[in-house]
């Protein structure tokens, strides 16, 4: 039990069995980063990190019994497999020189818990944790989770400095915990956003992704514009940051952010294929113009198939066109989307109930049974025929 808080920590039995290997054979071994600040949260952690005295020799031959992976040794991590699950132990250590703003020199081993907590970024991640010591806090890591706040440990300008990876992980941790950056350390991120240039592009996408999802997303993004400033040259204007408060989604403001702009800008950070075509597709459905002749269940089925959109996009469409407010009766397109999928009305030529193969038994050939295809639909739609074989067999 947590003498503080009051919470009890529920370690897994597989972590438990790690924990005690390494103690029965006089090593010192705690919890440490980020599961012990999810426990201090309330909220049941996801990984488990332990740190340990023992060398990385030391820990292996602790887990004599199991296999264990140790493509991390150098930097001094070993990970036994209990119960079918890698448990990530590492050596205390110390981080040296950093030279490239992002990766240490050479990492040190040290036999104190102290020297290892002051390597890591933030205090509410340099809190470690055992049985008998209960929490060890030395950087007030405690009282910043109770204050909701990211705080560097130790002067934000050289934690930055040493690894710029810091600055996103800090903006991402605030928009994921709803936290608020300390004022000395969101200053030293905005005074040193451009050392950014130095994390790997597939880190920055993971970090930037992870950020976006957070329920605090939009106010990281609109305190610190520098961010987007910086990774794609992007200064959001007024319209996108009141569309930005309102936003609840990570699609959604990933689009509002590149509303203006290509999505070909996100290209840099080399992002997923999934993630990329979304973007680009949302930010050109946007621009289609809703004008009053669409207003009505018909037009607006019309206006769906005829710009290739389904169900789906056309809601996300409206959705955008609603946070960035430049729809003309809103509600009038999404009472009539609702109705058209309310009642299944087909949009797409894979719900006519006739297969091109049905038209090619009837001796339509080539480019015809697309045409064909679409006229029909296009006459269901407009309410000319029914969506029945029978009937739309008898139009050819
Ligand atoms: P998550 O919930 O994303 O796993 P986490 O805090 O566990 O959050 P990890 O990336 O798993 O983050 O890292 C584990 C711990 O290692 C952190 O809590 C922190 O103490 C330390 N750490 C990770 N990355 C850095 C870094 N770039 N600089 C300093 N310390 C770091
Ligand atoms: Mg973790």
């Amino acid at each position: 039990m947590d003498k503080g808080t009051g919470k009890k920590i529920i370690i897994p039995d597989y972590i438990k069995t790690a924990l005690l290997a390494l103690e029965s054979r006089g090593f010192k071994a705690y919890l440490v980063g980020g599961c012990v600040r999810d426990f201090l949260l309330g909220k049941q952690p996801s990984d488990f990190d332990i740190t340990t005295d023992a060398l990385p020799r030391q820990t292996k031959s602790c887990f004599a019994e199991y296999e264990v992976l140790t493509n991390g040794i150098k930097h001094g991590t070993v990970a036994p497999i209990i119960e079918h699950k890698a448990v990530e132990i590492t050596t205390f250590r110390t981080d040296g020189g950093y030279s490239d703003n992002r990766h240490p020199d050479k990492v040190e081993f040290t036999a104190r818990l102290k020297d290892d907590l002051s390597r890591r970024d933030f205090t509410v991640n340099a809190i470690a944790y055992s049985e008998q010591e209960g929490i060890i806090d030395l950087f007030g890591g405690t009282e910043d989770i109770k204050k909701k706040t990211i705080r560097c440990v130790g002067e934000a300008d050289r934690r930055f400095g040493e690894d710029a990876l810091r600055i996103l992980r800090a903006l991402r941790f605030a928009a994921a915990l709803s936290f608020e950056i300390e004022k000395e350390t969101g200053n030293s991120i905005k005074k040193n956003i451009a050392l950014l240039k130095n994390v790997s592009a597939e880190r920055t996408y993971g970090e930037f992704i992870k950020l976006l999802q957070g329920d605090n997303a939009s106010e990281i993004l609109l305190s610190f514009p520098c961010l987007c400033q910086t990774l794609f040259g992007i200064s959001l204007n007024g319209r996108q940051r009141a569309a930005l408060k309102k936003a609840k989604t990570a699609e959604e403001r990933l689009a509002i952010v590149f509303i203006y702009s290509s999505a070909e800008l996100l290209k840099c950070l080399k992002p997923d294929n999934k993630t990329y075509n979304r973007l680009s597709d949302n930010i050109k459905n946007y621009r289609l113009r809703l004008t009053e002749k669409s207003l009505g269940v018909k037009e607006q089925e019309l206006f769906i198939f005829e710009n290739g959109l389904d169900y789906e996009s056309a809601e996300t469409m409206l959705r955008l066109k609603e946070l960035m407010g430049t729809a003309l009766d809103i509600n009038r397109f999404k009472a009539c989307l609702e109705y058209s999928k309310a009642n299944a009305h087909p949009i797409k030529i894979s719900e006519l109930d006739i297969t091109g193969n049905d038209l090619k038994q009837i001796g339509i050939k080539g480019k015809k049974i697309k045409l064909t295809q679409e006229l029909l639909l296009k006459s269901v739609i407009e309410g000319k025929v029914k969506n029945e074989k029978k009937e739309l067999l008898k139009l050819l």
